[in-house]
């Protein structure tokens, strides 16, 4: 199973290259941020809660978090090629509590791609699409207090990887294509 983690910062491309790595390799998606956003649109009591927090740029408990993503997974069932997380892991919790909860289930992450693109461009992508998107945390003020939590929180999660030799670095800047090109070369060698 090719288990694959899709990483970065906000606005470095998590969800353009799911897309395109899913329509090459077939892996299902988990987009915690996608799932959030379902709650909040069910109108539910903790979809009001959720999205108080996402609205002021701050990360949803670790324990929602893993309740909502342990529910998709056991959804999915084994007969799969593989599941991309995208949004997921955020905190090195959230690290140990995927590595434990895919072990329980005799699976693994295979490789952490991480995109690396500079704060001047986040930035530009994000008000971007805040533009032709709407959504309700890509407005300045949030977009830079998710960057700082990203910084705070969010990179630690990057050493998880590393020690455990999943991590692999990808320059996230250029066009779609050629993003996507660099990261279809590592995911051809992981499946040689
Ligand atoms: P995203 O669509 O991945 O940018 O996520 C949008 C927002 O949802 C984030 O800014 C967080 O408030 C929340 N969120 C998404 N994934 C997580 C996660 N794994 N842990 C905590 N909060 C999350």
């Amino acid at each position: 199973m090719l288990n694959v983690v899709i990483f970065g910062p906000p606005g470095a491309g998590k969800g353009t290259q799911s897309k395109k790595i899913i329509e090459k390799y077939g892996l299902k998606h988990i987009s915690t941020g996608d799932l959030l956003r379902n709650e909040i649109a069910s109108g539910s009591e903790l979809g009001e809660r959720i999205k108080a927090k996402i609205d002021k740029g701050k990360l949803i408990s670790d324990e929602i978090i893993t309740d909502i993503l342990v529910n998709e997974i056991d959804k999915m069932g084994k007969d799969i090629p593989g599941i991309i997380f995208d949004g997921f892991p955020r905190t090195l919790n959230q690290a140990e509590m995927l590595y434990n909860l895919l072990e329980e289930r005799g699976m693994e992450v295979k490789v952490m791609i991480d995109l690396e693109v500079d704060e001047e461009e986040l930035i530009k992508r994000l008000l971007y699409r805040a533009k032709v998107a709407g959504r309700s945390d890509d407005t300045i003020d949030v977009i830079k207090k998710r960057l700082k939590v990203y910084h705070k929180k969010t990179e630690p999660v990057i050493d998880f990887y590393k020690k455990k030799g999943k991590f692999r670095k990808i320059d996230g800047s250029g066009s779609i294509d050629e993003i996507f090109a660099r990261i279809d070369k590592v995911l051809s060698e992981l499946l040689q």
